[in-house]
């Protein structure tokens, strides 16, 4: 394999955007008999499968989220990879598929993000390198069964900073869809959950809105979340609130801003069912995730009624805030991490 990790791409890092950009290596490996192959980095970005096989017929994949970054010591790191690895497990279980060993996750995390060095972008461009592990249904199904043979991949991407110019809350609509069933699949990270979210998604951007508020299908009264973010509250006196339910996605954002607002920051923190009609009670909110960390929301509109929260649309809560600087400042190797969180590659 020839080297290309020496020299860094030549990328405008910080107006790259956010959209697919085919890097040097992807890593693969194939399950087939009941066991998982070796494993091997490949530089063909393209996947070859049966016109039947499960994922283009019944939909069975799932896929994983994270970014590999430089902090202020010029180290190549992850954030709780470890977690990534075990949800896409309990997604696996989930959907009948089998799961990739947490080391072998961590091994080829590992292996594809030095192989592609050159694309990891430098510290305080504020882009990163976007690490997309998947796996699907390779071998083909007609009568409707789990298939016998699966692919996981990784592949990665640089992305550029999510907010260009400071994070400017956003406007949501309260949405007509649902997203995911009492006792469905809401919980976890599959393409399946998406799909169906598309539509609701261009509804609510057609309507001048830049994402949808999702509720519990079952009584239409509670916040779940958007499409592929938690939301966070923080109350007049300052409490950190997250919606419970068993149909939201366990959100790694937010399970480490929970951990940040009780240890670093002092704060009582809930985590509760939260009624839509509540949300006029609150200060503030934002919404969590991977790609953002943290987007600042400035108002509900729930079929025309408004829900205006007192931080505005100018700028992010200051609580918000606080919790941000104090995540990616642990990200970025600026404030000292808890034992486990900063994964270093290189
Ligand atoms: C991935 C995802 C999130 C965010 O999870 P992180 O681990 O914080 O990136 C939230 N909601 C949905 C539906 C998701 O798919």
């Amino acid at each position: 394999m020839e080297d290309k990790t020496m020299e860094k791409k030549n990328l405008d890092w910080a107006n790259i955007g956010f959209s697919y950009v085919t890097t040097d290596y992807r890593y693969v490996s194939n399950y087939k008999d009941g066991k998982w192959d070796e494993g091997t980095l490949t530089e063909d970005p393209n996947v070859v499968i049966n016109e039947c096989a499960g994922i283009l017929q019944y939909c069975q994949e799932c896929f994983e989220g994270l970014k590999a970054y430089t902090t202020e010591d010029g180290s190549i790191v992850t954030f709780r990879p470890d977690l990534n690895a075990e949800r896409m497990m309990d997604s696996c279980a989930r959907l009948e598929m089998p799961q990739f060993p947490k080391e072998r996750f961590m091994d080829a995390l590992d292996k594809v993000v030095k192989a592609n060095e050159a694309w990891v972008p430098p510290y305080g461009s504020g882009a990163t390198l976007y690490i997309r592990p998947y796996m699907f249904a390779s071998g083909p199904v007609i009568g409707v069964k789990p298939s016998n043979e699966y692919q996981f991949r990784i592949l990665v991407t640089p992305v550029g900073p999510y907010f260009k110019g400071g994070a400017k809350p956003i406007t949501i609509c309260v949405s007509d869809f649902d997203r995911a069933a009492p006792h469905g699949t809401g919980h976890v990270k599959a393409g399946l959950n998406y799909a169906m979210s598309l539509h609701a998604h261009e509804v609510a951007h057609a309507n001048g809105f830049d994402e949808n508020m999702f509720l519990d299908p079952a009584t239409r009264t509670y916040v779940e979340e958007t499409g592929g973010a938690n939301f966070l509250f923080v109350t007049k006196d300052g409490e950190l609130v997250t919606p419970k339910s068993d149909s939201i996605l366990p959100s790694i954002t937010r399970r480490s801003l929970v951990y940040v607002a009780e240890h670093y920051l002092g704060m009582k923190v809930t985590q509760r069912p939260v009624k839509l009609s509540e949300l006029g009670d609150f200060a503030e909110c934002g919404l969590c995730g991977t790609a953002a960390v943290i987007s600042p929301v400035g108002k509900v509109v729930d079929h025309g009624k408004e829900i205006c929260f007192p931080s505005g649309m100018e700028k992010m809560g200051p609580t918000i805030q606080k919790l941000y600087d104090t995540l990616t400042g642990i990200q970025m190797g600026r404030i000292e991490a808890p034992e486990g969180w900063i994964h270093k590659i290189k």
